[in-house]
């Protein structure tokens, strides 16, 4: 049983037909939020949350399209850059996004450029052993110390089309000077490039420092996404590939929901909105907390996309934003997540229910 955790080894015939019993109506509950997933997802009282898919290829985009996804709200541009001997010049870069923006028919793009460095190495790009390679030269830094890189990259993404669909993600930004300057840089290729319109630039909020400034950096980004998987890892300094920590390094832990508040605060003064990419977005216990907390766009693995949206539909934002404002006063992750099995107990029990609630 992977929602709980638990492996039973010694289930009898009694159990193991409850359990088919229950796969069954989790297949049937699944079919239907299938025939539903193409439409759009708003809340009982009409607010409507995006429901987008991580993906790292064209290939995955397209099958995100047709598992019902409102856009691609992360695209790993690292699917390009690893396990090969040399680099992806210009032209092919373009041709891969090109060809992502192409399988999403009318739909947004957000692309991520390339966060390597720290514990992903490239061959062709040699750096120098770090003690504490996550707190490294990854994400944007390494395009600080080789901007020819991150410009070729930004330079490959004005040139596809429409540009209106696609847009342009910073990885592990700490400061508003960061972003300034990557801003100046991407205006500077797009004048060079003779373009009209270019992709907007937003950044991932995954570092305590970039939720702590979300009010300056909303200045300057026309959007945000909270990567939850690194803030989970550089707020509660756990390693989030540490097996003996796995079950510890909790994205719905108080201060995360914290940090994602001020994150939709700082936004809002400056009317940007904001998303998560990181995997709290795919966990159905945390959308209410998300919606809640003023999440307007999901991005969840492309298989989830069904069940968060019928999640989504049987909401009511007030209620989430009243529910998600009581969890920041909790002392630990387990008591928000028992808070967030209690709250969607309850929304199952509630009769105009459409569809049931999963775990
Ligand atoms: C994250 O950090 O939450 C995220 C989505 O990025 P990645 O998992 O690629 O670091
Ligand atoms: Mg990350």
């Amino acid at each position: 049983d992977a929602d709980q955790g638990r492996l039973e080894t010694q289930a009898d015939p009694q159990r193991l037909a409850e359990v088919h019993c229950h796969l069954q109506q989790r297949r049937e509950i699944r079919q239907r939020q299938q025939a539903a997933a193409q439409q759009g997802a708003r809340t009982r009282d009409g607010q409507l949350i995006e429901v987008a898919a991580n993906v790292a290829s064209a290939e995955e985009a397209a099958q995100a399209l047709a598992q019902g996804a409102d856009g691609i709200g992360l695209l790993r541009s690292e699917f390009l850059f690893i396990d090969r001997p040399t680099a992806p010049d210009e032209a092919e870069q373009r041709n891969a996004y090109q060809a992502v923006l192409d399988a999403m028919a009318e739909r947004p793009v957000i692309i991520r450029t390339i966060d390597v460095g720290g514990d992903k190495q490239l061959d062709y790009l040699p750096l120098p052993a770090e003690a504490n390679p996550v707190l490294g030269l990854r994400g944007i830094r390494l395009g600080q110390v080789r901007p020819e890189l991150l410009d070729q990259q930004l330079r490959a993404l004005l040139q596809v089309s429409p540009q209106r669909r696609c847009r342009i993600m910073l990885p592990m930004v700490t400061e508003v000077d960061e972003l300034i300057a990557i801003r100046q840089r991407l205006d500077r290729l797009a004048a060079e490039l003779g373009g009209t319109t270019r992709a907007e630039l937003g950044v991932m909020i995954e570092v305590p420092a970039a939720a702590l400034l979300a009010e300056r950096l909303a200045e300057h980004a026309d959007f945000f996404s909270i990567g939850t998987n690194d803030l989970s890892q550089y707020t509660l300094a756990m390693d989030r590939d540490h097996a003996g920590l796995a079950a510890r390094v909790d994205a719905l832990h108080p201060a995360l929901l914290r940090l994602i508040e001020l994150t939709c605060q700082g936004a809002a003064k400056h009317g940007r909105w904001v998303g998560v990419c990181g995997a709290l977005a795919s966990d159905p216990l945390a959308t209410p907390v998300l919606v809640g907390l003023g999440v307007a766009e999901l991005s969840v693995s492309a298989p989830q996309i069904g069940e968060i949206k019928a999640l989504v539909r049987q909401l009511d934002a007030s209620a989430c934003r009243r529910f998600s404002q009581g969890l920041l006063g909790l002392a630990s992750a387990g008591a928000v997540r028992q808070a967030c099995r209690d709250f969607a107990a309850q929304s199952h029990a509630q009769p105009a229910a459409p569809m049931a609630l999963q775990q």
